[in-house]
């Protein structure tokens, strides 16, 4: 179950935007002003915070400063709530980096839709190392990659050279502009070396394996068929 932060001074929105958001089925925490509000994140490091930014103690662009200085709050997305409509705060609140913004008085409804669409966002891509095409997806920071949600073992080149291509699927991608970027070099030994790769990651993937496409008299490319 996602936990959700609500660092709010007002009572009633408190309690009300608490109220949806337990009834979404998320767990809620609150805090009523700035300095315990940050305490309560770094402590409990919620998934998501809605953060107001007139707050007793300290306010909430100083909150949120607070939270991104700090590796355990650095990653927490922030939704920041006012009562003031003036630009100069929205704008402030976009240029902090807040991942979304609303002003008071704002539907509980559409809080939630927000809240929900960020979490969606950040499951899918954890810190963003992350790539997914199609079936395939690739968890960079592990080296890891996934043929419809289950490990396939790959060589930490094949890794590399299957990502250089879906990062670019639909393009033929020069045999030589790869061997430099993934071997960090390109002679004829290598291009040799680049085919056999191709071979088994072709192999490896089996009935995907026809999304490789050698491009003659330049290279490889990968296509995802149209479904
Ligand atoms: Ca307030």
């Amino acid at each position: 179950m996602h936990r959700i932060l609500i660092i709010e001074d007002e009572q009633d929105i408190a309690d009300l935007v608490g109220f949806n958001l337990q009834r979404a089925g998320y767990e809620v925490l609150k805090a009523h002003d700035g300095i315990s509000g940050t305490d309560i994140a770094l402590r409990e490091r919620p998934d998501l915070i809605v953060l107001d930014l007139m707050l007793p103690g300290r306010d909430g662009f100083a909150v949120f400063r607070e939270l991104r200085r700090d590796p355990r709050g650095a990653n927490i997305p922030v939704i920041m709530l006012t009562a003031r409509a003036q630009t100069e705060d929205r704008i402030q609140g976009l240029q902090t980096g807040a991942d979304d913004y609303l002003t008071k008085p704002f539907s509980p409804k559409e809080l939630v839709l927000r809240v929900q669409a960020i979490l969606k966002r950040t499951e899918s891509s954890p810190g963003s190392v992350d790539f997914t095409l199609g079936p395939f997806r690739f968890d960079k920071n592990a080296v890891k990659f996934y043929l419809n949600d289950e490990p396939l073992e790959l060589t930490s080149t094949e890794f590399k050279l299957l990502l250089y291509f879906c990062e670019r699927a639909g393009k033929p991608q020069d045999r030589n502009d790869v061997l430099r970027s993934v071997f960090g070099y390109s002679d004829s030994a290598n291009s040799r070396t680049l085919d056999t790769h191709m071979k088994r990651i072709r192999h490896k993937l089996g009935d995907y394996g026809s999304w490789i496409a050698t491009v003659r008299n330049i290279g490889y490319k990968i296509d995802q068929p149209e479904a």
